[in-house]
């Protein structure tokens, strides 16, 4: 294989150029918008394989009954629900039952031994931007059972041979470390192993790799179909290009969909029948007076905070709306009304990078990665809430077999076409 296009400059897209060109590809990436402007630009950052686990589990479906009367939940179904959602929402409900969970906690145990690595591979390979460790990573809780919550998890995690290396800490230490968290905090855990990125950062030294190995990325050009010719693939564009055998395509021997939540549009015909759902989360940046210096995650409030700099970006919120629709205000509104009391020395007026992106969801919780029904067409998308961990990772396996290189045992489990 000597050619291949990627659609979509995010995580997922720009990693898997990138592991193509380390395997001797010539790599052209398409994006829509500008690089790494997606979800892979005002999310938390985290690669965190000791919170890596699967979406659908039962504390969340049972938000999602909740949200649908309630508004300010952080996670949020809209009562009119269109069939797209509707059939997403009933398989997520069928793969959230504790026995679905524990069997999807195998397959993420195995994801958690491998990710982290493929982050150290871009960083030899010449990637400038570098993962951050975490030292620590920590938690915050109001009460010893909401901590509990997460040590069972982590219980789960080590009885499949995976390792959390954590300790119990109080509120207390929770500020000798961080002194911008209030007291309302009353419990905490320090996880160690963690590590964070700087999202647009990274991605851009990401895309800054891909270019400097002599690929080629295109902005601001949407790929709307692709045909596998029977020789070679055909992607249509709606800009014009030079090169194809009409302005309005591209060719090359194989391509790779990664187009994050808008990943349906092009797969189905391949027969990817998985809904890829946009599971939208919001996200702004604030100045505490003593700005944190490591990650902080709040799992009873949903609460997801990483150091960017001088600024903290404060993130979560789950809201099943379509990725195009316009943000919804009020979802700031309960992401700051969930992280006030959590906080001292924030003004929480003085917001900056309000953002909301898509988590490309699927149904069970796992990504689709790998080839389609046509050996020309292979596809990387459906990461979720997971999608910067994972993306290296993934990037690596789908060039892998896509150059006659090891098959990875975690293709079975990603499989598109389940
Ligand atoms: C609030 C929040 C916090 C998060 N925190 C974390 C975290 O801490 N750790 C973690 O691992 N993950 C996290 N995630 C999830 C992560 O952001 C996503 O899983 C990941 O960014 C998905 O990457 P992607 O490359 O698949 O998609 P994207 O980054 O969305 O990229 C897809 C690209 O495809 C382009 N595109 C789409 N359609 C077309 C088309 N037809 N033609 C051309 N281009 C097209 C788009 O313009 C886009 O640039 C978080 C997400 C949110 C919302």
């Amino acid at each position: 294989m000597r050619s291949v296009i990627v659609v979509g400059a995010g995580i997922v897209g720009l990693s898997t150029a990138w592991f193509l060109q380390e395997r001797g590809v010539e790599v052209t990436v398409i994006d829509r918008g500008e690089v790494g402007l997606g979800a892979s630009w005002g999310n938390a950052g985290w690669i965190a394989p000791a919170l890596t686990l699967p979406l659908p589990e039962p504390a969340i479906f049972r938000y999602g009954v909740k949200a649908v009367v309630s508004p300010s939940s952080p996670v949020y179904v809209p009562l009119a629900a269109d069939a797209k959602l509707l059939r997403f929402l009933a398989g997520f409900a069928w793969h959230s039952t504790p026995r679905k969970w524990r069997a999807n906690m195998e397959t993420f145990a195995e994801i958690n031994k491998w990710s982290v690595d493929s982050f150290d591979v871009l960083a030899d390979g010449g990637v400038e931007d570098r993962t951050i460790t975490a030292d620590p990573f920590l938690t915050g809780f109001t009460s010893e059972r909401d901590r509990q919550g997460l040590r069972h998890e982590f219980a789960e995690i080590e009885k499949r041979g995976g390792e959390v290396d954590y300790e119990l800490i109080s509120g207390e230490e929770l500020r000798a470390l961080e002194p911008a968290i209030s007291a309302e905090v009353t419990h905490g855990i320090r996880i160690a192993g963690q590590r964070y990125i700087n999202p647009p950062l990274f991605v851009r030294s990401l895309a800054d790799a891909v270019e400097a190995r002599g690929g080629t990325i295109i902005t601001s050009t949407t790929v709307t179909d692709v045909t596998d010719t029977g020789s070679h693939v055909s992607v249509e564009v709606d800009q014009p290009q030079a090169g194809g055998a009409s302005p309005w395509e591209l060719q090359a021997d194989a391509v790779v969909i990664a187009s994050g939540t808008w990943f349906g549009a092009l797969t189905g015909r391949y027969g990817v029948r998985q809904v890829v759902q946009a599971g939208r989360g919001y996200s702004f940046s604030v100045r505490p007076d003593a700005v944190p210096e490591h990650p902080i995650y709040f799992p009873a409030q949903r609460v997801a905070c990483t150091p960017l700099g001088d600024r903290l970006r404060v993130g979560g919120m789950m809201e099943f709306r379509p990725a195009d629709a316009a943000p919804d205000p009020r979802r700031i509104t309960t992401l700051v009304e969930a992280a006030r009391p959590l906080f001292e020395g924030v003004d929480w007026d003085a917001r900056e990078d309000e953002w909301v992106g898509s988590r490309p969801c699927t149904a069970d919780g796992l990504p689709l990665v790998g080839e389609t029904r046509s050996a020309r067409v292979h596809v990387a998308g459906g990461h979720g809430m997971w999608g910067v961990t994972l993306g290296p990772l993934t990037g690596r396996i789908v060039a892998d077999a896509m150059t006659g290189g090891p098959r990875h045992p975690l293709l079975d489990a990603f499989d598109p076409l389940r």
